[in-house]
């Protein structure tokens, strides 16, 4: 029997357990799910936004590999913490270890004033909203009139989505309660989002751009002459011998466009969201001792898709900035790691020690890519290290390990999370949304998660 452990319960680790399974050259495997959290589904559950139930649900499809026989969810067990196994004790437990641990930590700005308060991660914002435990629940209290969001990802967008929606429009997702209360309190009117290149270089789709149009409290603004500046607005085709443009560039222009023309939605709207281009963050303004603004340098395209400073300077009021400027994958104590990438060095999936292959330890999804591409790539780059750890198992199988690895973990003092507590953890959340006159509520707290769970502690 191959026995696996793979570190990381979001849509990496599941779909790496999915492929494990799913494999034919190694009939006889067991596969464990390691999770920090007593919690599974990683982003899904702690990072797609609240009001995207389409991508939620992809939940029921994650948790039916969850249920599979031969697979079992850990939760909280942090490999590499103060108290949870190293990568040296995993490997002697298991055959195989698959490290899915994503990439958590938000990108820094590197400019003066970042770290004013008011000044945050939109990956804090998003935790907040989305009832990580990390994350204290009274993390923003939205006092301010204008928010500014730095970078045109999709998480930037959805950051300001959720912020210019009224709470009234998120009661019925999972949202816990005193971040509906903050979202009702809010004073935030004016978000801008804000690209230091033009719309042609912008990250996000455009189905997430268009949900920008269609938000009932709010209506949206793009300045043509901004779109103006970009060579694909001028020449939308290309240009006479020019590459076709990508089609999301395409699309992304033509929503656009018929924004700057008319901007969606009807004037007396409660909130505005206003995208800008061309506009790179050189400073963040200072007032009383909290933010008050972003300083930025007017840029212009270099002509190689790049862009260059062109002396002029803009400042954008703003008592909120969050920066959506990229997650980056944090070093595990004991696994090798690429600081320059942020992820664990690699081949084919196969962890590199010093750039040797070390048999048995293997990396999928952010950590082992970066953070790039939508839930459905993690199918194919698991799939991919899968093949290399089956490649391995004559090798891996030859080594004796433990017949109980999760009778060791709890002999070292760990109370790992099975799948009944989670199955609690459930229950416990719709019966907290019953009580609110809500449909499934999450719990925000460690304590709340492990009280639910049947009882463990920190
Ligand atoms: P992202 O797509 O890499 O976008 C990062 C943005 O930050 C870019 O516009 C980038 O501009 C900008 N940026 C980087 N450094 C900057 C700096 N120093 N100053 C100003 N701007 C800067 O990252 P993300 O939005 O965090 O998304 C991560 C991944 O998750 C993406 O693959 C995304 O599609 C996915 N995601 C998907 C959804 C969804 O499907 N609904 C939701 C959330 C996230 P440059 O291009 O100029 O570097």
């Amino acid at each position: 029997m191959l026995r696996v452990a793979v570190v990381g319960s979001g849509p990496s680790g599941i779909y790496t357990a999915q492929a494990l399974v799913q494999q034919s050259l190694v009939p006889d495997v067991r596969v464990h799910v390691l999770d920090r959290l007593p919690a599974p589904y990683g982003l899904v559950r702690y990072g797609v936004a609240p009001d995207h139930e389409k991508i939620k649900s992809l939940q029921s499809s994650l948790r039916a590999v969850l249920e599979d026989e031969r697979i079992t969810f850990v939760g909280h067990v942090e490999v590499g913490g103060e108290r949870g196994p190293s990568p040296d004790r995993l490997k002697e437990l298991y055959h195989a270890v698959v490290y899915c641990v994503g990439a958590s930590a938000d990108r820094p700005l590197g400019v003066p004033g970042e770290s004013l308060p008011g000044s945050l991660s939109a990956t804090d914002f998003v935790s907040w909203y989305s009832a990580h435990p990390d994350a204290a629940v009274d993390a923003f209290t939205l006092r301010a009139r204008a928010a500014v969001v730095l970078g045109v990802g999709n998480v930037a967008v959805d950051v300001a989505r959720i912020l210019a929606r009224g709470a009234a429009e998120l009661r019925s997702t999972d949202v816990p309660r005193a971040v509906l209360d903050a979202l009702g309190a809010s004073l935030v009117r004016d978000v801008h989002i804000v690209g230091r290149r033009g719309p042609s270089q912008a990250r996000f789709t455009t189905k997430e751009l268009r949900e920008l149009g269609a938000l009932p409290g709010a209506r949206t603004f793009v300045d043509g002459a901004e779109l103006a500046l970009d060579p694909a607005w001028a020449a939308p085709a290309g240009g006479a011998g020019a590459p076709p443009l990508p089609a999301v560039v395409r699309r992304n222009l033509e929503v656009l466009r018929g924004w700057a023309a008319s901007p969606p939605g009807v004037p007396d709207r409660e909130r505005s969201v206003r995208l800008r281009f061309f506009l790179r963050p050189v400073e963040l303004l200072e007032r009383a001792g909290r933010v008050a603004g972003v300083r930025f340098a007017r840029t212009a395209p270099d002509g190689t898709g790049g862009v260059r400073d062109t002396g002029v300077y803009e400042d954008i009021e703003a008592g909120l900035v969050l920066r959506a400027v990229g997650y980056r994958g944090t070093p595990l104590p004991g696994l090798p790691f690429d600081a320059v990438r942020g992820t664990v060095p690699h081949l084919g999936g196969r962890v590199l020690r010093n750039g040797v292959s070390s048999p048995g330890e293997y990396v999928a999804g952010w950590i082992k890519r970066g953070p790039t591409g939508v839930i459905g790539s993690n199918r194919s780059c698991a799939k991919e290290t899968v093949a290399s750890l089956v490649e391995d198992a004559p090798l891996l199988t030859a080594r004796d390990v433990s017949a109980d690895p999760l009778g060791a973990l709890r002999a070292a003092g760990l109370r790992p999370v099975e799948w009944d507590g989670w199955l609690s953890i459930e229950r416990a959340e719709a019966a907290l949304g019953h009580s609110l006159g809500r449909g499934r509520v999450k719990i925000a707290d460690w304590s709340g998660l492990l009280d639910a769970a049947g009882g463990g502690s920190r």
